[in-house]
């Protein structure tokens, strides 16, 4: 039986040679065939010429994620071993992130040419998430695959709410293959160490891309009194800790996240640091109104906005709290302002915080412009996957 074909309308085929994955509904001619959601296709140009092989879905708006460029390669076991070998390769030959206890990303998604698929390692676990159903019909086969090439304990499945109804995917987070991970499951990360609870916290259970951003922002702490904002289980105000700072404060407003972050700071034998559980905004406006100062203030909310409607209110967010920020900076303090909002850029992010600097009055200098760490990589083909900017300046 041939494979399906997806004709795209005249003019349409542009991106998809270009490389880029996701081909929406509004692109698509006509199917020829019948393929069933899950199934491989060929997608053509409007002028009959191959283009890409890909997974149908006819309940998502992205009809179809494609995934090889070379005519005749059927999406089976063994391209999906070597996709995944390769994104492997990269996070243990090339970042050597690899070793006891690590904790790094594995794929993530369209950075590794696998559209709808994050793997992550937890010391002797992984967490899996589909968000594309053609792979999460797979999920056999790649756990197989992912258990020859990492040798897990355990793997564990998590799933992004309302990707339901968007892929028209049942799934459901629980173990998918071997042990479940224990309740006190450490990683180690530039020396410190940092619990992980991979069946209910945050996405997969811990903020694996800003890793290289805390090192970069420890080495700025010694002796100073840090503020971290949208701490989670402590990341940043721990590395602050450990590199000498003189006080840490700790805010999220998550009691299950801070409950982590305590316990974190008694496993490393950190006693300058406090965490307390409140709405940043709040919390930010009250120490404004009691005078505290701050040497460092690190900003790492969440996601703001999920579409372009959002990002006018979502940029209000940001401003906010760097207008707090800024307050709470003492002379010549540093700011540290994370955006993982992938639809503000940072040239959006470094106009809003000069905008805020400027009606301050006070002088600003960029130190670092700073992204994820590696094993969260830029694919050049689908550039979205670059969400997440670190801005560290200084305020004079
Ligand atoms: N800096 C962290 C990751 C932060 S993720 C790290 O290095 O690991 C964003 C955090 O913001 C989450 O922990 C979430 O609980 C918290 N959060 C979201 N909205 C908040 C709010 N309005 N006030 C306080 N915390 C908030």
């Amino acid at each position: 039986m041939s494979t399906p074909k997806v004709i795209l309308k005249p003019k349409r085929a542009q991106p998809f040679f270009g490389r880029h994955p996701w081909v929406f509904a509004g692109a698509i001619d006509r199917v020829e065939g019948t393929p069933a959601d899950g199934d491989e296709v060929d997608v053509y140009s409007g002028g009959g010429n191959f283009v890409a092989r890909g997974l149908f879905n006819s309940q998502s708006k992205i009809h179809v994620r494609l995934y090889s460029w070379d005519p005749g390669v059927a999406l089976d076991a063994a391209f999906f071993r070597d996709r995944l070998a390769r994104a492997v390769d990269l996070r243990h030959h090339v970042l050597n992130l690899a070793g006891p206890d690590k904790g790094y990303r594995v794929v993530f998604s369209e950075s590794d040419f696998l559209s709808g698929m994050v793997v992550d390692r937890y010391a002797d676990w992984l967490t899996v998430q589909f968000t594309a159903l053609g792979l999460a019909r797979r999920r056999e086969l790649i756990a197989g695959v992912l258990r020859d090439l990492l040798n897990p304990r355990g793997i564990y499945l998590r799933t992004e709410k309302g990707i339901g109804k968007l892929e028209g995917v049942e799934l459901y987070d629980g173990p998918l293959w071997g042990e479940l991970p224990p309740p006190d499951l450490t990683i180690e990360e530039n020396g410190l160490r940092f619990l992980v609870n991979l069946a209910e916290g945050q996405k997969t259970g811990y903020y694996l891309d800003q890793r290289d951003n805390r090192a970069a922002v420890a080495r700025l702490c010694p002796g100073k009194r840090v503020l971290d904002a949208f701490c989670y289980t402590g990341g940043f105000g721990l590395y602050a800790a450990k590199a000498g700072a003189a006080e840490v404060l700790g805010v999220d407003a998550s009691e299950p996240a801070l409950e982590l972050a305590r316990r974190n700071a008694v496993v490393n034998g950190l006693g300058t640091v406090s965490f307390t559980c409140a709405d940043v905004f709040r919390q930010l406006a009250d120490l404004v109104a009691a005078g505290r100062k701050f040497d460092v203030v690190v900003l790492d909310p969440p996601k703001f906005a999920r579409n372009r409607a959002a990002v006018p209110e979502a940029l209000k967010g940001y401003r906010r709290l760097h207008q707090l920020a800024l307050k709470l900076l003492d002379r010549d303090g540093i700011l540290v302002s994370c955006c993982c909002t992938g639809l503000i850029a940072l040239a959006d992010l470094e106009e809003l915080i000069g905008q805020v600097a400027v009606e301050a009055r006070r002088d600003l200098q960029i130190l670092e412009r700073r992204g994820p760490s590696p094993d969260h990589p830029v694919a050049i083909s689908c550039r979205e996957t670059g969400y997440l900017k670190c801005v560290i300046s200084r305020v004079l």
